[in-house]
């Protein structure tokens, strides 16, 4: 039996002190578990099966809804506090809500763990194996979707009267599996079970009308513009706890079917066929979410649910609204709408419609109304992720939102011509219609001029933002353009996922960091403290034990936890540069090549992530570092010194055990092109040190702790732009000799040689095709700062020092900072505690 590793046991908890906390939650007496607590009731009154023979996920469905019986009240309590008091309310709207587990999350926030952990052992019951019955909830690609979920938490911790909005898709992002070193993906059922942590409300339904409907054709899922069709949307609610399990919210996901199972009509003339076809292609629509990362398809089936989640999500809240406002005045006093990224922007159009068409007001003041209450995050710069979709699709499955757009772009370039006559390249740029061949709807213009503001994810991130990308909307609306730097939850990123630190930190100052990141300032002069050096450093070889352990259990691999735990995770991507990592550790192995007997400190480099299905090249790097770790590992020479482990399924949990294990965070994009990152913070928040590139957040971490706590190197984002002109990567292939053997290591089929040819991709994307994100600029100084980071390892006190250093400077990238900020200069709404 271990309780140790996710919740902590407290040795101070009584069962006296258990009782006053469920009777806060309105639970009465009922014990949680024991003979006739709620465990035990669930266990065996929602199984009916023999105690002993029920299977480890029972198990942990029974746990999950004991929990959820313990916040239940509390959760109605929060829902009847925002009725009375009527605060203007928060909506995040978001096709993506990356959760991962819930159960542990939940009761460390209600502040259940001591307890919990306290009864499991009594009841012998393996806590740990329980709750890794949990499947991650998906419902996200990388780092947007994760963003989403972290600030869910911090709007509940900062008792915020906000409501998640997404959909509720029965597969999440796929499941990776390495077979040969290559991705393979597979569906992710996750609801395969049920979800005790979700709650249908089929009683709340919207109903809304499209001018497309779906069809199953050849075993694919297709719409069919103009032929109307009414859909359900059913929302499915799930508690957010705020930390102290004061205020519950609720993150609300819509699953799509068809408006009646099937028309009896149909039916006796004879089609139910095809009644029953249509009903099962219009629930299709929320079957899957798209895998894709930082760049966007123009799939039709995307397009219709971005509308989808739009207009459930807004009737819902209108009705709300109407519920306890009589006067639609009020609308943008009442409520602010974020738009995460331009996914949900067709939230502009929707509003507006809604205001026009059902509450019948005149297009100015609609139209102020719609601004007032929307807000637009925009996530990315690369091109390839902006959206644009098809005037076409707008016509023929929303005709009505063309007509509303294209009223709304009259009245922006009737404007912007005023206030620049005669500059037709800027009114071009401006427009929210891209001419051409085939006209296409920008949705990142239509967010911006139709929302109050737009705000970039980090310093560097919302300046680019401002003075490149959308340069002319940003002079026309200089005033609607602000930066609010992304952060994460300390709750799950450290309390939970990394108790021991946790234990370390609180026993020097306190537990107030939990609630007030800023706090762990106080840290700063433990640097100098021996005993809490130490402290640090036991924590940090627990971590790596525990996840040395766990990897032994789940996969049978051996790492070496005094190596130095090096670690790159994040979605699989050419900008993120894993290929300039790959080309860092083929130097190192020839070195060890060259010269065996070098003296080195043993090094473990993890690498994890996806690669959207379709993206080749991203999928090749993965098999290069798989090929690059298999010849490292058949090769004597180098063993016990240098490893790589690619660790497959790059998820929220898998995250959670690695990132307090890391000593070393690798942050290495092209300078320019990470928006902000967000597990570069994570991180920092558990002592690993950073080497990396002049990019995103990871610029504000290093101001924040000093550079000289930092191992940044690499060209910074003006040097990509200027040097582009000239920028030659053969120059560094013929002049820098560890570079080229590098290369030649991967260009020669050395590490492919059942495979010749595998990698001569690689060589065009690194030579032949100029090097775009500029990998071989940028490696002989990732060298350089590589053997500053290993000279510094060796001095184990200097090391912890620098460590401390950045745990204590990390306070300001805590989500809670950067919602207080959305909350009052975006949204302009206060916190609405529940009594
Ligand atoms: C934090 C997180 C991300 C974002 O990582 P970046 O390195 O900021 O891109 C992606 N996926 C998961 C599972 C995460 O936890």
């Amino acid at each position: 039996m271990s309780t140790k590793g996710i919740i902590s046991v407290d040795e101070q908890w009584t069962k006296a002190d258990g009782a006053k906390l469920l009777k806060q939650y309105g639970c009465g007496p009922i014990p949680f578990m024991g003979a006739d607590g709620l465990y035990d009731r669930h266990l065996l009154f929602d199984n009916i099966k023999d105690l002993a023979a029920i299977p480890g996920r029972e198990r942990y469905e029974a746990f999950a809804r004991s929990v959820r019986d313990v916040l239940s009240q509390r959760w109605l309590l929060t829902g009847k506090t925002y009725e009375r008091e009527n605060p203007k309310r928060v909506y995040y709207l978001s096709m993506e809500f990356l959760l991962g587990r819930s159960s542990a999350s939940n009761v460390i926030n209600l502040l259940l763990d001591p307890f919990v952990a306290q009864t499991a052992k009594q009841k012998d019951i393996d806590l740990l194996c329980l709750l890794e019955q949990e499947p991650d909830a998906g419902l996200g690609n990388g780092g947007l979707g994760r963003l989403a979920a972290c600030f869910l938490d911090s709007m509940a911790t900062l008792q915020l009267p906000a409501m998640g909005y997404g959909l509720r898709y029965e597969f999440g992002i796929f499941k990776q599996s390495i077979e040969d070193g290559w991705q393979h993906e597979q569906g992710d059922n996750w609801l395969r079970h049920p979800d005790p942590w979700e709650v249908a409300r089929p009683d709340e339904a919207v109903e809304l009308k499209l001018n497309c409907s779906f069809e199953l054709q050849g075993g694919s899922f297709r719409a069919v513009p103009g032929r109307p069709s009414t859909l359900l949307g059913i929302p499915y609610d799930r508690p957010v706890v705020g930390y102290g399990g004061k205020t519950i919210n609720t993150l609300r996901l819509w699953a799509a079917t068809a408006s009646n199972s099937f028309d009896f009509q149909e039916f006796s003339s004879g089609d139910f066929a095809s009644a029953l076809a249509d009903t099962l292609a219009a629930g299709s629509l929320t079957r899957v979410l798209y895998p894709d990362d930082s760049t966007s398809k123009g799939q039709g089936l995307r397009f219709v649910q971005e509308y989808f989640l739009v207009a459930c999500s807004l009737a819902d809240l209108v009705r709300r609204f109407r519920k306890t406002n009589a006067d639609w005045s009020e609308l943008a006093d009442k409520v602010a709408i974020q738009l995460n990224d331009t996914h949900p922007a067709m939230a502009v159009p929707e509003l507006l419609r809604i205001l026009l068409d059902e509450a019948h007001l005149e297009w100015d003041q609609a139209w102020d109304l719609t601004r007032k209450a929307l807000a637009y995050t925009n996530h990315t710069l690369l091109p390839e992720a902006l959206e644009k979709w098809p005037l076409y699709w707008f016509e023929t499955m929303l005709p009505r939102h063309l007509e509303i757009i294209l009223e709304i772009n009259r009245r922006l370039l009737d404007d912007a011509r005023d206030r620049f006559p005669g500059d037709e390249k800027r009114i071009e740029r401006v427009s929210i219609v891209e001419e051409g061949a085939a006209r296409k709807i920008r949705m990142a213009n239509l967010a911006i001029v139709g929302s109050h503001a737009t705000n970039g994810v980090a310093a560097i991130h919302s300046e680019l933002l401002r003075t490149t990308t959308v340069k002319e909307l940003a002079e026309l609306f200089p005033e609607r353009f602000n930066n609010k730097t992304n952060g994460v939850t300390p709750r799950r990123w450290l309390l939970l996922a990394n108790p021991a630190l946790a234990h370390a930190i609180t026993g020097a100052i306190g537990n107030v960091w939990v609630t007030d990141l800023d706090k762990l300032n106080n840290l700063k002069p433990f640097a100098e403290n021996a005993s809490f050096r130490a402290a640090f450093r036991d924590a940090k070889h627990e971590a790596k034990s525990q996840f040395a352990n766990w990897l032994k259990t789940t996969s049978g691999q051996v790492i070496d936890p005094n190596s130095i735990f090096d670690v790159h995770v994040k979605r699989i991507h050419e900008y993120k540069r894993q290929l300039l990592n790959a080309l860092r550790v083929a130097v190192l192995y020839n070195r060890l090549r060259e010269n065996p007997d070098l003296q080195m400190i043993p090094r473990t480099f993890f690498f994890a992530g996806k690669a959207a299905p379709a993206y080749r090249l991203a999928k090749l790097i993965i098999k290069l570092i798989n090929n690059l770790a298999g010849t490292i590992d058949g090769d004597p020479v180098v063993r016990g010194r240098l490893k790589i482990v690619f660790l497959p399924e790059y998820c929220v949990s898998l995250a959670e055990h690695l990132i307090p294990a890391s000593d070393v965070s690798n942050q290495i994009s092209t300078a320019g092109y990470e928006a902000s990152g967000t597990s570069n913070m994570k991180f920092m928040m558990n002592g690993a040190l950073t080497i990396g590139t002049r990019d995103g957040a990871t610029i504000e971490m290093a101001e924040a702790a000093g550079e000289e706590n930092f191992f940044m190197f690499g060209l910074t984002a003006d040097q990509v732009v200027s040097s582009r002109g000239w920028y030659n990567p053969y120059w560094h292939y013929e002049n820098e000799p560890e570079t080229r053997a590098a290369l030649d290591l991967i260009f020669s089929d050395y590490l492919s040689r059942n495979e010749p040819g595998t990698f001569a991709p690689l060589r065009d994307t690194l030579l032949t095709h100029g090097d775009f994100y500029m990998h071989l600029a940028d490696l002989k100084s990732y060298l350089d700062a590589d053997r500053r980071l290993v000279e510094l390892y060796a001095q184990p006190d200097d090391w912890a020092r620098k460590a401390i250093l950045n745990i204590a400077s990390s306070g300001r990238f805590s989500s809670d900072r950067t919602i207080n900020e959305y909350a009052i200069d975006i949204w302009n709404v206060k916190p609405c505690p529940v009594p």
